[in-house]
């Protein structure tokens, strides 16, 4: 049975034009600077998002572990929004890792507010740890995809170069943070020292992420990465597949946010099924069904037997995220199954 899968844009996979650029990749030894389709797409990266350099991470959060690595020192502290990945979903990397700890700020919808980022900043103190570095996170992936606006991002940098601190950018989604804002990505990263992005998700590519930044910290971030195991080899075939990613995929991305209103304008006159539609800008859908009277597990259990795959938890709160292999069609199939599901409960 093809399942409709809407637990995430990470279930894509690479398209033939990707598969046929990996075959056919001039590949070398990476960990020696050889490899000159990861030089391409490294080169190609750091002038896509106006940065210096950039260098190809096995995930997004190796990349972004490493970057906050590169820009801390251990008993340092970083200001990041409290449901940020890094927070949520790093295995609590920066406390294992960089050794930093952190100060956590409530966003509003994944938007901080720069007044509380300024008053987080901590004063020079013999008590207080240094605040070394303020990480946003733009898409925001547990807020559901919304965006932060380029005048956030502004006041945010500006505050934190006023403080002498770095920002670092969480865009794993950063091209479908552009889509919405219909602005050149260097617009956005122009705000960060440094970004991770992601090739994998929707941009299809099996495998990386992307750090950016000035030559100097790319260079020092190179060491990190290495310590992480992130010393690749032939790691051109990785980066073919990223090359195809970010001529192509980049561009495409409209698609997929079109379809994610189609679902939440449908899944909204569901009874039973609760969502904020100011939050469905990108191509995620949070939604609540404690109103179906089932849980996030139940609900997508008795929504598979129907074709459809969705992430469903212990909760109530039930996520969509739609991608590349998601139609108009499959989109109406999904939202008609998850009628019946609703139904049948009732
Ligand atoms: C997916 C994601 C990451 C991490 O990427 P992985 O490749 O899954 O490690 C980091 N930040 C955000 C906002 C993400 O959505």
């Amino acid at each position: 049975m093809k399942y409709i899968d809407l637990r995430s844009d990470t279930v894509t996979q690479p398209t033939p034009e990707m598969r046929e650029a990996m075959y056919k990749a001039e590949v070398g030894d990476d960990v020696y600077g050889e490899d000159p389709t990861v030089r391409k797409l490294e080169e190609m990266a750091a002038e896509m998002l106006g940065k210096e350099a950039a260098m190809l991470v096995t995930s997004g959060t190796q990349g972004n572990q490493v970057s906050i690595m590169t820009h801390t020192h251990p008993g340092e502290e970083i200001i990041l929004e409290e449901n940020s990945h890094i927070i949520t979903y790093e295995v609590g990397g920066i406390g294992y890792l960089a050794g930093v700890q952190a100060k956590t700020l409530k966003g509003n919808k994944g938007v901080l507010n720069p007044e509380d980022v300024e008053k987080a900043i901590r004063p020079k103190n013999i008590h207080f740890p240094e605040t070394s570095l303020i990480c946003l996170e733009n898409t925001h992936n547990r807020a559901g995809g919304t965006v932060t606006p380029i005048e956030v991002m502004k006041k945010i940098y500006e505050i934190a170069q006023k403080h002498g601190i770095p920002v670092h950018l969480d865009g794993a989604r950063i091209f479908n943070a552009a889509t919405y804002l219909k602005v050149d990505v260097k617009e956005i990263a122009k705000y960060a020292d440094s970004v991770m992005f992601c090739l994998s998700k929707g941009l299809c590519a099996p495998i990386g992420s992307i750090v950016v930044g000035t030559k100097e910290f790319i260079e020092r971030a190179r060491k990190y990465r290495k310590m992480l195991g992130g010393g690749m080899r032939q790691a051109g075939f990785i980066a073919a597949a990223g090359i195809v990613a970010l001529e192509k995929m980049t561009k495409r991305l409209q698609e997929d946010h079109d379809n994610a209103r189609l679902l939440a304008e449908g899944l909204k006159n569901i009874p039973g099924i609760d969502l904020d539609m100011e939050t469905v800008q990108t191509n995620i859908v949070m939604t609540d069904i404690s109103g179906t009277g089932m849980t996030g597990r139940e609900f997508s259990l008795k929504l598979k037997e129907h074709g459809v795959l969705v992430n469903g938890g212990d909760d109530f709160s039930v996520r969509f995220v739609t991608h590349y292999y998601i139609t108009k069609e499959d989109v109406k199939k999904a939202l008609s199954a998850i009628e019946k599901v609703v139904r049948e409960k009732h």
